[in-house]
């Protein structure tokens, strides 16, 4: 029996042949890594020339994975619950790109653009914070489109025996599209107030099942071309085409959180390189200030070096130790270690952060003064406001109402707020209005829109 970590005094770890066993008798879930050292010094042989070198290890009994799938798992039923018509909001709303395209509207005029709202930008300052504290969390712990691109990725390894790789000076290269992503909806959004690239966004022709917006065939192929990215080059969207992420890369270099490397504990294995789905060189690097690395835990969860050899701290970037330096050599100030629960609660406390705060960025997506005066007011839910141009057509239906004094649209929200003279109109005339179809040009009807409740205020 050895004892649960024993090692050779600093700077006597020598080349070593390397084995696995699982001790249950002496702790029965934590499986033991257990080295056999040779030429060491004499005094260290224990007499026969080799001694064992055991550590508990530290990724056996909690997979950070497993962690992070149920959460984003949990995170994409919400979606699909709303993308498929469900709740008060639509799954954009929670967008924190959104917030982002909403930036220009909201300087210019006060405005959101399009279907974007208060959410969107609360959420956006939530996760810019969390970037801030742990780098690109939010890619890895909570974006969908994310998992999505990981779960294509891990079927893609499955599948190709030998993964194309694209070469560093390419992969540096093709990261700068997201840049040109960034501008373009800026510019689009800014210019048009819709969101023109909302046919090309793997987020919503998924959820919203090529919905209004999209593109027809282009916004297929689009997908089609991304999907297949995404099944041969890992987190082939977020890598090169995320305009978030590009967002995200200038807070995310100077985030708090970062994987750590113990040159002294490694054994230069390069099992972190290989389970970087971003390609992140971790065995090369002290301190992971890389802008891609998302906390994703996976190097550290595939290091089975003692020590450990990786691990999550919270503090400044230091020069890098010395390879093969004992750790009790490491500089003075070196960054603490972080239990890795602390990076879901963090993601989870910023996601809830951001809904709090959403109400300090409320403005309505369009309002229709149709006659001065105050009456009583109704907030009605109806399905069908989803954006601007919806927004005005659902107002437009009650321009020579009698009665409808003035009509505030929250897309983002799927809200009507009416200001109504109840002498004149009930909230029940007001309702089969809306609910009734609508006349076109060409002579069709068609129901547009459907009121999903109604409270007076
Ligand atoms: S950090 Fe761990 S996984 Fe990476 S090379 Fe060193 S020992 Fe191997
Ligand atoms: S360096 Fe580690 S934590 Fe960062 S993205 Fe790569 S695998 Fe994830």
């Amino acid at each position: 029996m050895y004892p649960a970590e024993t090692r050779s005094p600093p700077g006597t770890r020598l080349p070593f042949l390397s084995v696995s066993a699982t001790q249950h008798d002496v702790f029965p879930n934590s499986r033991f890594v257990c080295r056999l050292q040779n030429a060491l010094p004499p005094e260290n042989r224990n007499g026969i020339g080799l001694e064992f070198f055991c550590t508990g290890g530290q990724n056996a009994t909690m997979k950070s994975r497993w962690v992070r799938y149920s959460l984003l798992a949990t995170i994409l039923g919400l979606v699909v619950y709303l993308a498929l018509g469900n709740g008060f909001r639509t799954f954009e709303a929670f967008c924190p790109f959104g917030g982002v395209e909403s930036l220009w509207g909201l300087f210019t005029n006060g405005q959101y653009a399009c279907a974007l709202g208060a959410l969107n930008l609360s959420i956006l300052l939530a996760v810019l914070a969390l970037v801030l504290i742990a780098k690109k969390a939010f890619c890895s712990w909570a974006c969908p489109v994310g998992f999505i691109g990981e779960l294509l990725a891990r079927l893609g390894g499955r599948v190709w025996r030998r993964r194309p790789k694209v070469p560093t000076v390419w992969n540096d290269r093709l990261k700068l599209l997201r840049y040109v992503v960034l501008v373009l909806a800026l510019v689009f959004t800014a210019k048009t107030s819709e969101l023109v690239l909302r046919g090309f966004d793997p987020y919503f022709l998924i959820f919203s099942g090529f919905g209004h917006g999209s593109s027809g065939w282009i916004s297929v192929v689009v997908l089609g071309l991304t999907m297949v990215g995404m099944f041969l080059v890992p987190m082939f969207f977020c890598r090169y085409l995320c305009p978030l992420g590009a967002v995200f890369d200038p807070l995310s270099r100077i985030g708090w959180m970062r994987i750590r490397r113990e040159a002294a504990h490694c054994n230069g294995c390069g099992r972190c390189d290989r389970a970087c789905l971003h390609a992140i060189p971790v065995q090369k690097l002290t301190t992971i200030t890389h802008r891609d690395c998302t906390n994703c835990l996976e190097c550290v969860d595939a290091c089975d070096a003692p020590g450990p050899a990786l691990s999550i701290s919270f503090g400044p970037a230091r020069a890098g130790a010395v390879a093969g330096a004992a750790p009790e050599t490491l500089p003075a100030g070196t960054p603490f270690r972080i239990p890795r629960f602390v990076l879901p609660l963090l993601v989870v406390a910023a996601l809830f952060g951001g809904y709090e705060m959403r109400t300090a960025f409320a403005r309505p997506t369009t309002v229709h003064t149709f006659a001065p005066g105050t009456g009583s007011m109704a907030a009605f839910v109806v399905e069908g406001v989803k954006c601007h141009g919806t927004a005005n057509l659902f107002s437009s239906l009650y321009e020579d109402t009698p009665g409808i004094l003035k009509i505030e649209t929250t897309a983002s929200e799927r809200t009507a707020v009416f200001t109504y003279d109840p002498k004149v109109i009930t909230l029940d005339d007001i309702r089969a209005i809306m609910d009734a179809p609508i006349p076109f040009e060409d002579g069709s009807t068609s129901k547009v829109f459907t009121c999903l409740s109604v409270e007076p205020r």
